[in-house]
């Protein structure tokens, strides 16, 4: 008999019920105890849903009020000293306080869950650091499963994988010497659940999927060893990638079962099989956790019936990871196309889909027929429907050649042309794209969704609200001004929504951290522009100004990544569809006499895969699909494009590859550490390295900015540097924006005028930098030979 199980299933609510209760306690709306109370009605719920599906345990411990790894913090008792909280006292205000900071102390830091959209809080760690204990909230959640007379199956993120997610701020210290006292806590929480008698308990170690280091994979075999002594079943979970590489090692560690994900990595099955213990569990994760396609069961069952005719009770059938990366249910949508309807699963569709896999096995395929003919059909009219394939598309992607990645000159040349084309001065000020997005901007798209206003009302308010921008920009003085995209309620969905191959979900969200949800497109089929997208609101923002307006698009790598993307083709090839949309948008744009184009890529950083080997073709596919997007145009067009939040000093080839003429890009926030990458790389087109962070409301002084632009010359040729924020300003009010652009354009004149009192040799000085990126980790000389401001001083 193949068992069943989930590694986890989204805590949110179908309906967003966590979140609304989250950010009612937060502004005092309620108390803890109703928080608490919507809190164990949405685990029942999961549960009993899991429980329904007929599967054998139900997942316990993957509730949490803000995030996980937070929550096993609070478990541990591993709390930053920062803010002074008793762990074993800690209230859920004061959990709240850790997540997302007090007067006194700034949050804990937040970063991306391995190659998910989710966002973790970083455990901070020290030599100071105990893990004594904390809250008993995940054995409260226990009782409450056992309560229910379910059989329940803890899971906890795994020794070795949270101290890899953690961080240190004392220099020199090695978080690995928290090891033995960390497997100590664990050991005393297993114990725990022991005594309350559960017999396994999931731990999940996705790190070992990642490049480990020798004395990380050395920390595995003395964690489980210590943990084998719990008395608890052990099952090691690895999930978002291969782990083939570390099987034998795993299977060698005194642990009951193992946990693998054959959606990403379905090579990785043989490896494990070879080493699989005698007597060990080997649960398949077949059904794909990170997607909401239905599962081709069929296929599934090709996989798995060989492994049950092996293994026996010792299958367990599952979802390749968590399920919280993917919507709650379909039932709530209403909207959605009928047919693409039946090609969906979201989390409690594949709570049955595993649910009728074991029973295949289990009782024969025929105890399921209903079941897998409805499979079946389903996967059926989505490969033959004509609303998936379209062969004009196809061809076209079957056209692209190397030469339409290229435009027609080299920089040098195309840079030239453009100067003269467009006169802009030096050190050319401009933003990022989005302008406040103020009530009145969202009641104007709220009421025209809604059919209260009609499309000429609409496109009348859209236009005043462009136009109110443009004229705060020429008073501002800013150099290259930006339409605002007030028309735009997200830079995937606004144009996902004109592009054919995109649908949308009512309630298809999923949590990004907090109770911040997001409600990915999902790209269905062929992917094509029938018609331009922005060029007529584009073509009106130009004719209210002389100044160069810059078009606004979003890449085609940013589509993907933040969309739920086709897996019947490889993401390669939807990236390509939608390089050749924008390409065309790209064309018309010019055509209608925009002279700048942007193209954001704010996420090609967050698509690299796990393994540092998996790199080199990702980034060739996706510097290929931003070049196709942008390469038609004429030399004197210039083509920006625009990063934020991330690190980038490891990509900087594939960045350059991408051959923007101008990168925009976030750095005030590492004060300018990245740019020191750019410089040492010797980034050779233009670049505006972000002079002040848009996610505080604070105006920056014209003396932190121009530091912070000197700090930039050090490192860029000053006449290849532009001025502009870290990213939009869509999340900012106009007041404190105007204030900020007012003090950055006063301080790009300060440094100009500088560079003007010095005429030609403060240029000439700058110009001959250009081959000196590589001194800009040693300052003091290339300081003094380069920086416009300091060439002035000398002066
Ligand atoms: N053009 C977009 C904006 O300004 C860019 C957003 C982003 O980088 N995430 O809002
Ligand atoms: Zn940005």
């Amino acid at each position: 008999m193949a068992r069943t199980h989930i590694a986890g299933f989204p805590r949110i609510g179908a309906q967003r019920e966590l979140k609304f209760a989250q950010e009612a306690f937060w502004r005092g709306e309620t108390d803890e105890a109703s928080l608490r109370q919507v809190a164990t009605g949405l685990r029942q719920r999961h549960w009993q849903s899991q429980a329904q599906a007929g599967l054998d345990s139900v997942a316990v411990g993957d509730f949490a009020y803000y995030d996980q790894v937070l929550g096993l913090s609070a478990l541990l008792g591993a709390l930053p000293a920062r803010f002074g909280f008793d762990p074993k006292q800690l209230s859920l205000a004061q959990y709240f306080e850790l997540a997302r900071g007090n007067k006194a102390q700034p949050a804990m830091e937040m970063t991306k869950w391995f190659d998910t959209n989710y966002h973790y809080l970083v455990p901070e760690l020290g030599p100071d650091t105990r893990f004594d204990g904390g809250v008993d909230w995940f054995f409260d959640e226990v009782e409450e499963a056992l309560a229910l007379g379910l059989k329940a199956k803890p899971v906890l993120i795994g020794p070795v994988t949270y101290l890899w997610l953690s961080k240190t701020h004392v220099d020199g210290f090695d978080r690995l010497s928290l090891l033995p006292s960390l497997v100590a806590a664990y050991g005393r929480i297993l114990a725990r659940l022991r005594d309350r008698g559960i017999e396994w308990v999931q731990i999940d170690e996705p790190a070992l999927c990642l490049d480990l280091e020798p004395a990380w994979l050395d920390a595995y075999d003395g964690a489980y060893a210590e943990l084998a002594k719990s008395g608890v079943k052990l099952l090691l979970a690895t999930y978002f990638d291969n782990a083939a590489d570390h099987a034998a090692r795993a299977a060698a560690l005194p642990v009951h079962g193992f946990h693998i994900d054959l959606v990403r990595a379905p090579q990785q099955l043989d490896a494990w099989r070879k080493v699989l213990p005698a007597g060990a569990v080997l649960s398949a994760g077949v059904i794909d956790g990170r997607n909401i396609w239905r599962t081709d069961l069929r296929r599934a069952l090709s996989v798995l019936a060989p492994l049950h005719a092996e293994l026996g009770e010792r299958l367990w059938v599952a979802p390749s990871c968590s399920l919280l990366h993917v919507p709650v249910s379909l039932e709530a949508e209403r909207k959605l196309d009928a047919q693409i309807k039946t090609w969906l699963a979201f989390a409690t569709e594949k709570l049955a889909e595993v649910s009728v896999l074991a029973r295949a096995l289990n009782e024969g395929e025929a105890a399921v027929a209903p079941e897998l003919a409805a499979a079946d059909a389903a996967l059926a009219s989505r490969r033959s429907s004509s609303r998936v394939v379209n062969q004009q598309v196809q061809a076209r992607v079957a056209a692209v050649t190397a030469a339409m990645a290229q435009r027609k000159s080299p920089f040098q040349t195309r840079i030239e042309r453009q100067r003269t084309a467009l006169q802009l001065p030096a050190l050319p000020t401009t933003t990022i794209g989005s302008f406040p997005q103020t009530t009145a901007i969202r009641q104007t798209r709220a009421a025209y969704r809604r059919g209260e206003i009609g499309a000429l009302e609409y496109l009348q308010r859209i236009r005043g609200e462009i136009e109110t921008a443009v004229r705060k920009q020429e008073a501002l003085g800013l150099d290259v001004l930006v339409h605002g995209e007030a028309e735009r309620n997200d830079m995937v969905e606004y144009f996902g929504e004109q592009l054919c191959g995109y649908t949308f979900t009512e309630n298809g969200w999923v949590q990004s951290y907090g109770s911040r949800c997001v409600k990915p497109p999902v790209i269905y089929g062929d992917v094509y522009r029938p018609e331009p997208m922005t060029v007529e609101t584009t073509r009106y923002a130009q004719s209210l100004t002389e100044r160069p307006m810059k078009g606004m698009l979003t890449g085609p790598v940013t589509m993907l990544q933040w969309s739920f993307v086709r897996d019947d083709q490889p993401r390669a090839t939807t990236t390509l569809q939608l390089a050749l949309a924008i390409r065309d948008e790209v064309s018309d744009l010019e055509q209608a006499g925009i002279r700048i184009i942007q193209i954001d890529e704010p996420a090609l950083r967050e698509g690299l895969p796990l393994r540092k080997g998996d790199w080199a073709a990702y980034l060739d596919w996706a510097v290929h699909a931003f070049k196709i997007s942008a390469a038609s145009v004429e030399d004197q067009t210039q083509i920006h494009t625009h990063m934020c939040y991330a690190e980038f000093n490891d990509i900087l080839p594939a960045i350059a590859a991408l051959d923007a003429d101008v990168i925009t890009i976030e750095t005030s926030r590492s004060a300018m550490e990245l740019l020191e990458g750019f410089g040492e790389f010797d980034y050779p087109n233009e670049i505006g390295p972000g002079v002040y962070d848009i996610h505080s409301p604070r105006v920056p002084s014209v003396e932190a900015i121009t530091h912070l632009l000197e700090r930039a010359c050090e490192v860029i040729p000053p006449q290849r540097l532009w001025v502009n924020p870290d990213c939009g300003l869509k999340t900012r009010a106009w007041p404190e924006t105007e204030a900020a652009l007012a003090n950055m354009v006063a301080a790009a004149r300060g440094l100009r005028e500088q560079i003007g009192k010095d005429g030609a040799t403060a240029w000439q000085r700058a110009t001959r930098r250009t081959g000196l990126g590589g001194h800009a980790a040693h300052h003091g000389a290339a300081h003094a030979a380069g920086c416009v401001d300091c060439a002035s001083q000398a002066a």
